[in-house]
């Protein structure tokens, strides 16, 4: 695997590979298996596999958060080698922000006002400053994004669109525990205890899902609410059903295209879900 730390190393690299069908994973580091699942289906679909390991400062609202956020590269060197990705790009910050640079503001047709949008202001103009720098820089035919970041899927293809830019964005589902909690390095910040506590986001989206056709969406969002009030330790910052196309909220199940949505605290760790049936 080549290991790239400046974007002019990595263009000229890539410009050599003017025939190759080039697939992007952009990531923020502490690989697991939701991430090498992403890779796994873009070396399936492409010739040369870039990933990337940037902890992106536009897209933290919050200093803590970005300060706690893991960092593993040795061992995500070792996984990356393991499944044959073909070039690694892991930055300095100063390789892509000058100093004093702002973040962009996009227009992203409302899809950042709603959950994540909400609750981290600013998050999504970080998160398509970043990708349309890394667009531009590796110009890949094809970028890979899991479902577990739904609202990003969303953003990123309407970004991809105002450019105008020729890139297949791929969606990868989501990859769990056996306890059906969903991968994420923020994950490494829980305690064992609250691993397993951490479950019930999933588990109450799978019982919304399955008690779709008895109760209202009104009765089970009370439902979820009066079970996360009654576990101390863990807090609901918002749960969501929405047309997983849009991001609207729906106040009726429709006949697909269904998802709702979670974000809740762990001991001070956040973490987010969604479904889609
Ligand atoms: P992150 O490093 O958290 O920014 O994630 C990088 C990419 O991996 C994003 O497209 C995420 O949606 C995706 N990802 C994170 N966790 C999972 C998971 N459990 N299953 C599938 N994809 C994931």
């Amino acid at each position: 695997m080549q290991i790239f730390k400046t974007k002019s190393d990595l263009s000229s690299s890539l410009s050599s590979l003017a025939d190759s069908l080039i697939g992007f994973v952009p990531t923020m580091g502490a690989l697991h298996n939701g991430h090498l699942e992403l890779l796994r289906q873009a070396k399936k679909q492409c010739s040369v596999v870039v990933c990337s390991i940037f902890v992106n400062p536009t897209q933290f609202s919050n200093k803590e958060d970005i300060n706690s956020y893991p960092n593993t590269l040795s061992d995500d060197i070792t996984k990356l080698e393991k499944i044959n990705c073909d070039v690694l790009y892991v930055p300095d910050v100063s390789d892509l922000y000058t100093i004093d640079e702002k973040t962009k503001h996009f227009n992203l047709n409302g899809l950042d006002n709603v959950m994540e949008g909400k609750f981290r202001k600013g998050h999504f103009d970080g998160v398509a400053t970043i990708i349309e720098k890394f667009f531009n820089i590796i110009k890949p035919h094809k970028a890979y994004f899991g479902q577990k970041d739904l609202q990003q899927i969303l953003v990123v293809k309407s970004l991809t669109k105002q450019l105008n830019l020729p890139i297949e964005i791929v969606s990868v589902p989501t990859i769990r525990k056996e306890n059906g909690l969903a991968m994420s390095s923020r994950n490494k910040l829980l305690s064992p205890k609250h691993l397993e506590t951490a479950s019930m986001l999933y588990k109450s989206l799978e019982f919304c899902k399955a008690n779709k056709g008895k109760f209202s969406i009104t009765n089970l969002k009370n439902c979820i609410k009066i079970q996360f009030s009654e576990q101390l330790e863990v807090d609901l910052e918002y749960l969501e059903f929405v047309d997983a196309n849009n991001l609207q909220n729906i106040s009726f199940f429709q006949e697909n295209n269904n998802a709702i949505c979670i974000a809740a605290y762990l001991g001070g760790v956040r973490l987010i879900d969604n479904i889609i049936f």
